[in-house]
Order: C-alpha cells, then sequence, then structure tokens
C-alpha cells in the first residue's frame, strides 16, 4: 500500500529476523513468524525506531519487551501447535502473546499492570488477533478457570515454580520459567507425564521479577 506507515519497517524487520537466524534459531516456519508480526506495533511509538533491534525494549512502568532472539528460543523449545491451548504470564507489550495466537487454538494471557493490559489489547485488535483472552491480576495463581493448559509461558523471574503452574498443566504440557533471583536466572523446561514432572535447566537469562502472591514481593518491584 502506498504510504503505508508500516512499510518503512519491513527491510528492518528482514535484518531482525537474519540476527535470530545468527542465533541459532533454524526453524524456517519459526523464523516466518517474525516476518507476519509487526512488532512496532506492540510498543510505544517513542521507541518505534528500536523495534528491530535484538534487544529488549522499554515499555513503561519499569516493564520491557523481551529480546526477540529469547522469544524465538521460547517458541523453538515450546513448539505451540494449532491445538494447544497456552498460558502466558506476563502479556507485557503483547508481542509474544501475538507470536503465540498464529501457532496455538487459544492463548490466555494474564498481566499485573491494567495499562500494559489495555495497550497489548489493542494492539492485538488492531491486528485482528481473535483467539487471545487477556486479563489483568496476579499471574502467580495461574489462570484456573481455563486449565489446563499445554503450555505455559512466564515472562518473568520467579525465585521458584508456583505450584499452580504445575497444577494447571496438562498431561504432555511443557512450561518454561526463569527460576533464580531477582537479577540472574536459569530458564528451567518443566515437562508434565502423567504424574511425573521433570525439570530440565536450559540457558542463563534476565528477565524483569515475577510479582505477586506466590513470587517476589511488591514493594520494592
Ligand atoms: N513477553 C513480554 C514480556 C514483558 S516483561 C513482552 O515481550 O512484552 C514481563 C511482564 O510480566 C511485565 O509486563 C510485568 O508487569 C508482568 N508481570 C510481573 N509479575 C506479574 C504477575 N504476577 N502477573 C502477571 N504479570 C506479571
Amino acid at each position: 500500500m502506498i504510504g503505508d506507515p508500516d512499510a518503512q519497517f519491513i527491510g528492518r524487520r528482514r535484518a531482525l529476523i537474519e540476527k535470530i537466524r545468527e542465533q541459532g534459531i533454524l526453524d524456517l516456519e519459526l523464523l516466518q513468524l517474525f516476518d507476519e508480526v509487526p512488532r512496532h506495533r506492540f510498543l510505544p511509538e517513542g521507541v518505534w525506531n528500536r523495534a528491530y533491534e535484538d534487544a529488549p525494549v522499554p515499555i513503561g512502568y519499569r516493564q520491557t519487551a523481551s529480546q526477540p532472539s529469547l522469544q524465538a528460543r521460547y517458541l523453538e523449545v515450546l513448539a505451540p501447535t494449532r491445538d494447544d491451548t497456552v498460558l502466558e504470564i506476563g502479556t507485557g507489550s503483547g508481542y509474544l502473546t501475538a507470536l503465540l495466537s498464529r501457532r496455538a487454538d487459544r492463548v490466555y494471557s494474564v498481566e499485573r499492570v491494567r495499562e500494559l493490559s489495555v495497550r497489548a489489547r489493542a494492539a492485538l485488535d488492531e491486528l485482528e488477533i481473535r483467539n487471545v483472552a487477556c486479563m489483568v491480576g496476579d499471574g502467580t495463581i495461574g489462570w484456573r478457570k481455563y486449565a489446563p493448559f499445554d503450555v505455559i509461558v512466564v515472562s518473568a523471574a520467579a525465585p521458584k515454580v508456583p505450584q499452580a503452574y504445575i497444577d494447571q498443566l496438562a498431561d504432555g504440557g511443557r512450561m518454561l520459567i526463569p527460576v533464580g533471583t531477582r537479577d540472574s536466572q536459569r530458564l528451567m523446561l518443566i515437562r508434565k507425564e502423567g504424574f511425573a514432572v521433570t525439570e530440565e535447566p536450559l540457558d542463563d537469562v534476565t528477565f524483569v521479577p515475577l510479582l505477586g502472591k506466590f513470587a517476589f514481593t511488591e514493594d520494592d518491584g
């Protein structure tokens, strides 16, 4: 479309995909997904010039949109399919929500900062993404109403895995959650098979803290 304000970002988006590929993500369908969702639309206009850097970007309220190559890693490990119901904790900008929505059946996304949830919802609506439900609240208790979930994606760091997530994970389900201190964490892959729950440590990561009843306290957060 002539005069399309989004057109200027197409080249930069391709360059970002190249950077994600350089980080070892080789699945073409997954890389294609990053071409399908315009990241800038999920960020405040003041940081649109940074939307296609492979870096976390501030989104206000002391929060950041996560680094795209790390989100690619999440999607690679979790490999959501069109039959999967996904629980996302920490909607933030809504960018990962949008990526997930294109590979899952439904996405249920919880965010504690109302303004961020509202903004994410608006961006999702503008892109006519209809298979996402957003809720404002403390995501450390999960979202029991729609459990069990085939995939649980936690985008904030917890001191330990909240029990609600294990309870709300489906048989055959998988979850990624950064576990550690406020300053540094290990990404943990949790799998549930029948009554067995396994934990596998993956990459070292740094996320903003998960603040709530079953994670870090909100006082100084
Ligand atoms: N994937 C998002 C990440 C945002 S950062 C993105 O790329 O934009 C993590 C988000 O988790 C922040 O928006 C923060 O407000 C939210 N958060 C922290 N504690 C939470 C809790 N207990 N429940 C729900 N959301 C929480």
